[in-house]
């Protein structure tokens, strides 16, 4: 294949300091321009670890967080069985349980009937029987700090990537901003990991195609007390529900509600939620005059969503930039880094002679990636769906104490049938495995 522009200016301004782009140079913004092989933008659990795999297989991987650091707003904090055994495959599950963790083998909701037990993973047979709750920044430092060890990653936090780069219809790039000003970084790749807002989502003018689940979430902290449950806790009420993750020092509540009716509980009174709330879990009771304002609580729109096509000429997106999943069964992080391992399984190869060779790499590749993990992310979603429609929708419309329906009821009494939910949200559907493992 023969050298594109592209090629030449990277060539030309391999390591350089100086805009290589014509635009740029003429505007004199960009201070900086710098070639790598894989530009990751955002540093979340599926750019994080598709960083790290390019990494150790040599790939000049470049990640850019628009974050100063990784400590940020809740966003789930579960790793599940899947990740793990790609930590494993990794050589690196046992260090990162040496961090703190707590472990959930089951998904017991409190319902009119009494507990119930959709979900069990103690039966599954891997050496990780159980969800993990690690704090998100937790598990995201660490994979960066792995990442560190090999001399072809680079990390630029605060870099807040603002256009594409593109030539030949093709993007060959990012344009960033961070505290010392803009800066190009030019790739033969360029992946979009930036999350379920995804600008790079827009700017290649993909448009996913949206579905409503009926439900939002309302976050909140609440403080935990000696003596309290360990894991997770889910509570199903007269049109109510809340799942609670053990977060150490305290719980991160979820209250989930009718789509669109929050203003309705914020006109009522930050106090209506309390007592909502109180009502749910009454053993919370006592602690929900933490809730002393709205400034406490952020909505979470529900939103479910899957992009057509994943792949442009020179830009791939993965994780929620490709696919937002509903909260039902809280897969986000599992599908974000099984995408991951899916791109670096197909990616690394390419990408390694593309380097190599000054190439740049085929889009046939970025396709394969996306055929790999849409049919999964499509499963899963219907999955979703379903919950959504027939538990969700009517346990949220009822004023009724809420009973599972029957075919739930049933599900953990079948032996065939029983531990499919555990396997179902354990691993998803057709999970990605380490291509190299450790
Ligand atoms: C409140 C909440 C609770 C959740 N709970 C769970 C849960 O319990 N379990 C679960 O599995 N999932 C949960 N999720 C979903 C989960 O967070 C996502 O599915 C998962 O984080 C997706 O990973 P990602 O790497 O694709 O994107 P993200 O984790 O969203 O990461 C995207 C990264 O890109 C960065 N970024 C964005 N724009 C730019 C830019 N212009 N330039 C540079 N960087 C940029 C962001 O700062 C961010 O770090 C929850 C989500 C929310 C919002």
């Amino acid at each position: 294949m023969a050298k594109t522009t592209v090629e030449r200016e990277a060539t030309r301004t391999a390591g350089g300091e100086r805009p290589a782009s014509g635009e740029a140079a003429a505007s004199g913004e960009v201070r900086e321009v710098k070639r790598t092989t894989c530009c990751v933008v955002g540093g979340g659990p599926g750019g994080a670890v598709l960083a790290l795999l390019l990494a150790r297989k040599g790939v000049d991987v470049t990640l850019l967080e628009a974050h100063p650091d990784f400590d940020r707003e809740f966003r789930g904090d579960t790793l599940h069985p899947s990740v793990m055994e790609i930590m494993d495959q990794l050589g690196l599950a046992g260090r990162l349980l040496e961090l703190r963790h707590s472990k959930a083998s089951s998904f017991t909701l409190q319902t009119a009937d009494g507990p119930f037990t959709p979900a069990d993973f103690s039966r599954l047979k891997t050496k990780f029987p159980y969800i993990t709750i690690m704090p998100q920044t937790s598990f995201l430092e660490f994979i960066v700090r792995e990442a560190k060890k090999y001399p072809s990653f680079r990390l630029v936090m605060g870099a807040r990537v603002r256009e594409l780069v593109e030539e030949d219809g093709a993007v060959r790039g990012v344009r960033y901003e961070d505290e010392g000003g803009r800066h190009e970084v030019r790739a033969a790749l360029t992946v979009g990991a930036d999350g379920r807002g995804s600008r790079m989502r827009r700017l290649a003018g993909i448009e996913p195609i949206k579905t409503s689940p009926p439900m939002d979430v309302l976050w909140f902290k609440l403080p935990r007390e000696p003596g309290d449950a360990e894991g997770l806790v889910g509570r199903f009420g007269r049109g109510h529900i809340a799942v609670m993750l053990d977060r150490d020092d305290h719980w991160q509540a979820g209250y989930v509600i009718p789509k669109g009716s929050f203003p309705e509980l914020r006109h009522e009174g930050i106090g209506e939620l309390r007592r909502q709330f109180a009502e749910l879990i009454p053993e919370f009771s006592g602690r929900v005059e933490y809730l002393t304002d709205w400034r406490r609580v952020s909505l979470l729109s529900v939103e479910s969503s899957r992009c057509p096509t994943w792949h442009r000429p020179g830009l791939l997106l993965i994780g929620d930039a490709a696919h937002v999943m509903s909260p039902v069964a809280g897969v986000g992080i599992n599908y974000a880094v099984q995408d991951a391992v899916a791109a670096a399984n197909i990616l690394a190869k390419p990408l390694r002679e593309s380097q190599e060779r000054l190439v740049n790499l085929d889009e046939r590749y970025l396709a394969a990636v996306q055929r790999r993990r849409e049919l999964p992310t499509r499963i899963i979603q219907a999955v979703q769906a379903q919950v959504q429609r027939g538990v969700l929708a009517p346990a949220l419309r009822s004023s009724e104490p809420f009973s599972p329906p029957l075919l739930l009821r049933l599900l953990p009494k079948i032996p065939v049938l029983r531990d499919l939910p555990g396997h179902l949200i354990g691993y998803g559907v057709w999970p990605s495995r380490v291509k190299y493992p450790a």
